[in-house]
């Protein structure tokens, strides 16, 4: 018999992990202890006041690299910089005396006057910068602390905001870019979307988290709900009607997790409060003492769902919620491009940049195309792309002529609609390879050297690009995700190249890349590598099979 045999097991017993909820209050690193020593929603008004008229050697280092970033504020990268000597410096040795600023789009909306703006603020402020992010934001950079007041003023004379862009606080909420006139989706998730923004966004009882806090709201799977801290997925009950099921705890980076159902089924004008439960639970019990175990997946892997369902009921929300079914899995991924019509009988158009590449005079002209058409509304979507909405049927061609010469192809290749790419050494001060130019590169040698192919690919195959090991461009869930890091070359110099991910993906492939031993590529034999994947995919399938199985 076995020494243990007929004992309860003995719970490990962790060292704290910095919970609030238990009593942990003292900061046990710099950044809790930058946030306990000063509200980081402060940073604004000495941004204005001071640092603005100071100028860049005015700031105050613990604002520069902590507190700034509340606001959308991350100073970018030295140019020149080379990459494989990041690992040997100082972070304040890459900082920029420019920003990256980032404006946040809840949902991805915009009426084409904001779009229009954003495009002038770029060209006035940005250098003619405006990458669409894979989280339905506009980046800026090149942004001089001196020019923030006026920025701000404009965004919100206009209805914008960078407030909690970044930092440990609330991000952008991901909602569906045909939220209210898609045939597809069970529900309109806009209005939750409005309300979370509206009561949560500033609010500072929810602006020191652990960690970033992740929301997408969709009622169709358009918006990556799978590796979110927190989704609402629409679904419909059989008693109850549309409305939208709970996941929690999905992330990416490094530690990767897939997020897990609650089994709870939440009407409409509830999505708000169950939000400000998971966040609060977040906030209290989420583990502040190593920033690299403080999202939320961590806590929700320790507890598992239904600890974590039971804490919300009762502690927070202070009553049953009501199960439900999960909500079906579509056949392909969603991403919007071409033209489709809507529920109304008008039609929405997506253009795809390149790898979300994008600039003031492209969103000038894309505000322009939408107008002449007839729109007054755009969003850009979690796959770095653009779409108009409500355009009649007879200005379809028109616009997409247009969007087409502004650089938004809406009839692109199977290369351009499905390359996504981080920011990259260009001005990301973590980066170690470059990748949207690379990216852009890809995309044009595919398109040449697969040209007689490509249309075989009725599955896409997608091609995700990362800078370094953290997961902004989703490397884990592509179908080839490619993390930056110096690898050796045949003449054995250390070059820029990418660890290989095989075979990850979202929806009915929801699981992440194998990082198969040995799957190291050079930045320069990247298009090799690719096409010989994808030309071995296609000579060994079967009928239908996609790239992840
Ligand atoms: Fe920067 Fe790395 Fe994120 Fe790319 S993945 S934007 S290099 S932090």
């Amino acid at each position: 018999m076995a020494p243990n045999a007929g004992r309860p097991a003995r719970t490990k017993q962790r060292r704290g992990e910095g919970q609030w909820a238990l009593g942990y209050r003292e900061p046990l690193n710099p950044n809790e202890r930058s946030k306990k020593d000063d509200h980081p929603l402060n940073v604004r008004a000495r941004i204005e006041n001071i640092y603005a008229r100071g100028g860049f050697d005015s700031i105050d280092p613990g604002d520069l690299r902590g507190r700034f970033r509340w606001y959308g504020l991350y100073t970018q990268r030295k140019p020149g910089i080379d990459g494989g000597r990041t690992a040997t410096l100082e972070p304040e040795e890459l900082d920029d005396s420019y920003f990256m600023l980032r404006v946040r789009l809840d949902g991805g909306a915009l009426t084409t006057d904001q779009l229009a703006l954003l495009g002038e603020i770029s060209q006035t402020y940005a250098r003619d910068t405006a990458d669409i992010t894979d989280r339905q934001n506009i980046q800026y950079h090149w942004i001089q602390v001196e020019d923030m007041p006026t920025i701000w003023k404009k965004l919100e004379d206009a209805g914008l905001t960078t407030m909690e862009a970044c930092g440990d606080s609330p991000r952008v909420i991901l909602g569906s870019p045909v939220a209210g006139i898609s045939k597809d989706e069970v529900i309109d998730g806009t209005p939750a979307i409005e309300e979370i923004r509206r009561r949560y966004v500033g609010d500072p009882q929810f602006a020191n988290l652990p960690r970033k806090f992740k929301t997408a709201i969709s009622g169709q799977q358009d918006v990556a709900h799978e590796i979110h801290d927190v989704a609402f997925v629409g679904v419909e009950h059989p008693e109850h009607g549309p409305g939208f099921d709970v996941w929690v705890g999905g992330g990416l980076s490094t530690n990767p997790m897939i997020a897990q159902r609650l089994g709870a089924w939440v009407p409409l004008d509830e999505v708000p409060e169950v939000w400000a439960g998971v966040i609060g639970i977040f906030r209290d019990y989420g583990y502040r003492r190593l920033r690299s175990r403080a999202r939320i997946k961590f806590l929700v892997k320790d507890w598992g769902a239904e600890k974590f369902r039971e804490v919300l009921e009762t502690e927070y929300l202070k009553r049953p919620l009501i199960d439900g079914p999960a909500p079906e899995v579509p056949e392909r991924p969603i991403d919007h491009i071409g033209v489709h019509q809507q529920k109304d009988g008008l039609y929405y158009v997506g253009g795809a940049p390149v790898a979300g590449r994008s600039s003031g005079s492209m969103l000038i002209a894309a505000a322009k195309a939408a107008e002449r058409a007839g729109s007054g509304r755009v969003r850009l979507t979690p796959q770095q792309k653009l779409v108009v909405l409500d355009v009649p049927e007879t200005e379809v061609d028109g616009l997409k002529a247009e969007l087409a010469e502004a650089g938004l192809q809406t009839e692109p290749s199977p290369w351009r609609r499905n390359v996504m790419a981080c920011t990259g050494i260009e001005f990301c001060k973590l980066a170690i390879v470059e990748t949207k130019a690379r990216a852009e590169a890809l995309v044009a040698e595919l398109e040449q050297r697969l040209a007689g192919i490509q249309d075989g690919l009725d599955n896409p195959v997608t091609v995700h690009l990362n800078g370094c090991p953290n997961s902004c461009a989703r490397i884990q869930v592509a179908d080839i995700g490619l993390k930056g890091q110096i690898v050796t070359d045949d003449e054995g110099n250390q070059v820029e190249g990418f660890q290989v991910h095989l075979g990850g993906g979202l929806g009915l492939d929801a699981g992440f890349g194998r990082k198969l031993r040995g799957h190291k590529v050079t930045s320069a034999e990247l298009t090799d590598y690719v096409e010989r994947v994808v030309r071995n995919y296609l000579a060994g399938r079967e009928d239908g099979e996609r790239f992840a199985q």
